[in-house]
């Protein structure tokens, strides 16, 4: 799940990003609403958090110009702004929760979980696949019986390939999904996490992880 978080304060939005980070979320960030704004309508987010008073653009007026331009994502908004009016201002330009400050990390986290299984892209359910399972809420993964142990990174790339399962995904899109804007997309961190995945979920002369030369990969438990 990508996030993308839009807030001013440096030091609240350093304490959120490393919340997202240990929660193995990927993020993006933008200290004003025009740089947000920008990011909201080009890159594929499957949720964005937003403060209310920023530079530039305030978060009315950029929830306003994400959702005229036709983006769907869920967007939780953060702003210290607390009486009825405002609250209902905000949901009727599009949020779809507002959250106020100050706000405990376990509250914003539960707000995230909720939001993102109302994403159309990715879901905080748990996934199965045959014998693989994932568990985004106790961020456990088994194949049968046997517990499998995954980094943040490999954990956010299985599932993201279990929710498309038998479909093709593309290199392209694992980076846009998985990992955040200060990846260099020339380099090989997708085959690396692909290869250590690999060693980690399939038996010997298995493979489920496949690779589509020249459209990326597919898990797959069919040859
Ligand atoms: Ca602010």
């Amino acid at each position: 799940m990508r996030v993308l978080l839009i807030e001013d304060e440096e030091d609240l939005a350093a304490f959120i990003v490393s919340l997202l980070k240990k929660s193995g979320l990927a993020g993006d960030y933008a200290s004003d609403g025009g740089r947000g704004s920008f990011l909201a309508r080009t890159n594929h987010y499957d949720l964005v958090i937003t403060d209310y008073i920023l530079p530039k653009l305030d978060g009315r007026s950029l929830i306003k110009e994400i959702r005229d331009d036709g983006r769907q994502m869920p967007i939780l908004m953060l702003s210290v702004r607390q009486s009825a009016a405002d609250k209902s201002d905000v949901l009727d330009v599009g949020a779809d929760d507002y959250l106020s400050k100050p706000f405990s990390s376990e509250e914003l986290l539960a707000r995230v979980r909720a939001l993102g299984r109302r994403s159309p892209n990715i879901k905080n359910r748990i996934l199965t696949f045959r014998n693989l399972k994932l568990d985004p809420d106790t961020f456990r993964v088994s194949k049968g019986s046997q517990n499998i142990k995954l980094t943040n990174k490999e954990f956010s790339l299985l599932q993201y390939l279990m929710l498309n399962a038998e479909h093709v995904v593309s290199r392209e899109i694992l980076l846009d999904h998985v990992w955040d804007d200060e990846v260099d997309s020339f380099s090989n961190t997708v085959e690396t996490h692909i290869l250590r995945l690999r060693r980690k979920i399939e038996s010997k002369g298995e493979k489920i992880i496949h690779t589509v030369v020249g459209r990326g990969y597919r898990l797959d438990y069919r040859q």
